[in-house]
């Protein structure tokens, strides 16, 4: 091997050794893209799928009306409730449960829902060290707002009151006696 090679060989090198100094060294100075979690939270879309609440309409009433939809539309079965029945009528969950220890944060309970009140948040759970904190219950899951639709109201969309039998509505049809269509 000739000194000229040698010399070649031993500048490429150095050429390598200075290329990674100055990539160490303009990454010295860049912000940092780890964050302290979880004392530090990025904040994330908002169509993350973090964590799931229960929200009320713009009059600050109880969205869900104990329909069993979100339950029924979920694929692991973790979503479990009573209906009850209100003075004026109207139906609302007497109690709801999550289980987090079983939910995958699908979305699926949320696009069931047709009164919007069951909505995905962009907030992460924390993490639980024992099975039954991942339970939570309707009071840890109701939220003092409307969450994604601030004007939405089930009620007024739907239209009829609840508190009169059938017909008995000011302006209501009186409902159709389906014998009397029989040939
Ligand atoms: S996000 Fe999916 S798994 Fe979780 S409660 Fe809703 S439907 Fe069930
Ligand atoms: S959250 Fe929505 S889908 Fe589930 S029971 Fe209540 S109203 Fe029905």
């Amino acid at each position: 091997m000739s000194i000229l090679s040698d010399i070649k060989e031993t500048v490429t090198g150095i050429g390598g050794i200075l290329t990674g100094l100055s990539i160490t060294l303009r990454h010295i100075f860049r912000k940092p893209a780890t964050v302290q979690f979880p004392e530090e939270k990025r904040p994330m879309p908002e169509r993350f799928r973090g964590s799931i609440v229960l929200t009320r309409d713009p009059d600050g009433a109880e969205r869900c009306v104990a329909c069993y939809l979100c339950s029924g539309a979920c694929p692991v079965d973790c979503i479990s409730m009573a209906a009850a029945e209100a003075e004026n009528g109207r139906r609302y969950a007497a109690w709801f449960r999550i289980n987090f220890a079983r939910c995958i944060l699908c979305g699926l309970c949320a696009e069931a829902c047709p009164t919007l009140a069951i909505q995905m948040a962009p907030e992460m759970i924390p993490s639980k060290r024992q099975v039954i904190d991942w339970v939570y219950e309707k009071e840890d899951l109701l939220i003092d707002g409307t969450g994604k639709d601030p004007n939405y109201n089930f009620y007024r969309h739907a239209g009829i009151g609840v508190v009169s039998p059938r017909g008995g509505n000011p302006g209501e049809q009186p409902p159709v006696d389906v014998r009397t269509l029989l040939p």
